[in-house]
């Protein structure tokens, strides 16, 4: 069964992205934009997840985290921070939050951790012993394992830094579909990073450089002036 996250974000741009790419992997997501308003429902729903934000109009996301927490809910909790507001972490995780996140993120990060706290929580959701379930894409002779954040040629890790790691998937689940960098920058960097798409092209062409020095089976194009194009045959 699907499992279900409610998320907790007043930033209607924020709110929405994370609603519609958390869908796309296959989550019932619910989302409110008051913090009063999550609280109430967190505690009348058994939810799998809690993405909370901690600026929120009405109750903010420390004030919801402490109430679920004395009324006995222990339901995960990944809270979003504000950038330099290290205050805010300590804060949270004292306040039992399970994992945090800083803004501005990508969305593939994010994914990326409540993938964890999930397999965590419910380790018996977790492939059997031996990984023998583990999800694996394949792309020409590459193989790409999401959740480990691994690529491997011919069983060789190829050491790709995360960001690369996270453009490289983001374009292997499009093959041959046009990739705009703005696309790239809302996922892989955040909707609200500051800096030019020249941090995209920067990590495309180090991550081309290392695929392509191993293989040619796979390909980034890039589409002058939109962005790129993964070519290549994706098996998963
Ligand atoms: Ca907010």
């Amino acid at each position: 069964m699907a499992h279900e996250i409610l998320v907790v974000e007043d930033e209607p741009t924020l709110s929405r992205l994370l609603t519609y790419n958390l869908g796309q992997e296959g989550y019932q997501v619910q989302a409110v934009d008051h913090g009063g308003e999550g609280l109430q429902l967190a505690l009348r729903h058994p939810f799998d997840l809690i993405i909370l934000d901690i600026m929120l109009p009405g109750l903010n996301g420390f004030e919801v985290l402490s109430q679920l927490r004395r009324q006995g809910s222990a339901t995960p909790v990944i809270i979003l921070t504000a950038r330099n507001a290290e205050e805010e972490v300590v804060q949270g995780l004292r306040y039992g939050a399970d994992d945090y996140i800083t803004k501005p993120f990508g969305v593939a990060e994010l994914l990326a951790r409540v993938a964890a706290v999930l397999r965590r929580v419910h380790p018996e959701d977790a492939p059997a012993s031996g990984g023998k379930d583990e999800k694996v894409i394949q792309v020409g002779d590459l193989k790409i394992y999401p959740e480990k954040y691994e690529v491997h040629l011919n069983g060789e890790s190829i050491p790709l830094r995360p960001k690369e790691f996270e453009v490289l998937l983001y374009l292997v689940q499009r093959p041959g579909v046009v990739v705009t960098r703005d696309d790239l920058m809302n996922v892989v960097w955040g909707f609200d990073y500051i800096g030019g798409q020249r941090t995209v092209d920067v990590h495309v062409s180090s991550l081309r450089k290392k695929l392509e020095m191993n293989q040619e089976s796979v390909q980034i194009d890039s589409i002058r002036g939109v962005g790129y194009k993964l070519i290549g045959t994706v098996r998963k």
